[in-house]
């Protein structure tokens, strides 16, 4: 099974339920890869090479002795590092929280777990998942697979990288703004938002409440399909998680889009250039091809949301991080003489200078004389947006995007932090208005870097939008196609 790694992790899972391989076979295989390819690409801030062996053997005797087993048994995953796995260091890319030791699992691990899957490692990230290209981890920096001189995307770039690579079946990102789709455009994989609310924020370290969402990334839609049938339910933990059970996606899969009719922002998208244009409009057209209708439809309103973004995210964002003082949280520093220079200090050398800029920035927008100005104007258009969306749904069943107006960029290229934030223009908006959202991959330029189309869909259609993806993947499979050097 040397090519075990090219096969969809719903065929892993397959293979091993139907006695073809063991789960130890397959554990050693990617572990193999990992410590072949991580060195290089960075993407994993910690390998559980032991624990993994251990689970596997496990279940190779769950197997034997004809137990159930689980949706996603025997699948080798990776976790993003701002995630909880009981009695495992959770760092979020932070040098604050090193030796953070998780008391309890998030309810997105715990159920993976539950249904047999292997956690292989945890993935690097932007420090907090503040950044989208995972230059802002304390500890490393993730390369792209594709073009190891660029970006994976961030913030889960560990993820999306080790995922293109083939290191791990299936990972779990986070996505505020756009931290699963970017990157999964960036690496050429795919990578779905969930509706908010849909799976369970309970363990995962909070950046901007209102926003977040834990979401599966993985080299084909149905793999990711898969892993939201099993972390896509209601916790009651979680007090903004959906009273929803479980659906079940993946049975419904169709290449078929007739009938379905996927608006098209165009006005909005005039800025777009270059080979990402090229490629969005010959997506559009296989979009037509599998039977959709498109038309035009009026989202200009979305054009505000990155500024809305970064008030909202980081006034979220100041008070979330208010906890981690040096006393209840985080490394508390030995120079400090006072009570007072315990926080200062601590959360001086703790916290990097993205980290920093946000909270000030969130202190600002927050603070007495100011809130009316900037807090609240933007609550009031993030109304606006979410209700924009609404009435463009009233006449579509989807909207259609790039994922991102560039490809991966250059490590390093970026001196003004201010200029990446336009990176997630086209992420943002779902976010903002908590709709699911996917990014499949559509083309590779001319660069050899990957390029992706995003379809949003309405509240709580998850499935209908991972039935479009899937629709819109067969239209040309890259999931075929394996970056150079990973083969
Ligand atoms: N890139 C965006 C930011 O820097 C989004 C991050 C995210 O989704 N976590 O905030």
């Amino acid at each position: 099974m040397n090519q075990l790694h090219t096969k969809s992790a719903l065929a892993i899972r397959n293979l091993f339920v139907q006695g073809e391989i063991s789960a130890v076979e397959i554990v050693s295989h990617y572990l193999e890869r990992i410590h072949k390819y991580n060195p290089d690409l960075q993407a994993f801030l910690k390998i559980y090479d032991d624990q993994a062996l251990k689970k596997a053997a496990l279940l190779d005797e769950k197997r034997a002795q004809k137990k159930p087993l689980g949706q996603m048994a025997g699948l080798p995953i990776g976790i993003k590092d701002n995630t909880h796995i009981q009695g495992e260091i959770t760092t979020c890319g932070s040098k604050f929280l090193e030796h953070y030791r998780a008391p309890f699992s998030a309810t997105a691990v715990r159920l993976m777990l539950e249904e047999d899957a292997i956690i292989m490692g945890k993935l690097n990230l932007d420090e907090f998942s503040m950044g989208a290209s995972s230059e802002n981890s304390a500890y490393m920096t993730t390369k792209n697979p594709w073009n190891t001189e660029c970006t994976p995307g961030g913030s889960s770039g560990g993820s999306a990288a080790a995922i293109s690579a083939r290191l791990i079946a299936l990972a779990t990102g986070s996505d505020t703004g756009g931290s699963i789709r970017q990157p999964a455009s960036f690496c050429g994989i795919s990578g779905f938002k969930p509706t908010y609310g849909r799976v369970s924020r309970y363990g995962l370290v909070a950046f901007g409440s209102s926003l977040d969402q834990i979401g599966p990334l993985g080299a084909r839609v149905k793999d990711i399909a898969l892993m939201m049938e099993t972390i896509g339910r209601n916790c009651p933990k979680d007090p903004t998680s959906l009273k929803k059970s479980s659906e079940e996606i993946l049975t419904s899969f169709s290449t078929d889009m007739k009938g379905k009719v996927i608006g098209v922002p165009h006005k909005l998208l005039e800025d777009l250039k270059g080979e990402v244009k090229t490629d969005f409009q010959d997506s559009l057209k296989r979009m037509e091809s599998l039977g959709a209708t498109l038309v035009d439809v009026d989202l200009d309103i979305l054009r505000y949301s990155i500024a809305v973004y970064y008030i909202l995210a980081t006034a979220e964002a100041s008070t979330n991080l208010a906890r981690f003082d040096g006393i209840r949280h985080g490394i508390r520093t030995p120079q400090a003489a006072s009570f007072e220079e315990v926080y200062k200090y601590s959360r001086d050398s703790g916290f990097g200078q993205e980290v920093k800029k946000r909270i000030l920035l969130g202190t600002f927008v927050l603070s007495s004389g100011h809130r009316d100005e900037f807090y609240r104007k933007a609550q009031k258009i993030r109304y606006l947006i979410a209700e924009a969306f609404h009435n463009a749904f009233n006449k579509t069943d989807f909207i259609a995007m790039p994922t991102c107006p560039v490809t991966a960029f250059a490590l390093g290229s970026f001196p003004d932090p201010f200029e990446m934030y336009l990176q997630d223009s086209l992420t943002i908006p779902a976010s903002l208005a908590g709709l699911p959202a996917i990014s499949v991959p559509s083309g590779i330029d001319s660069k050899n870097k990957p390029m992706s189309l995003q379809i949003i869909g309405p509240k709580l259609q998850d499935a209908a939008v991972l039935q479009a993806g899937y629709a819109f993947e067969q239209t040309a499979p890259l999931y075929k196609t394996l970056p150079k050097g990973f083969l």
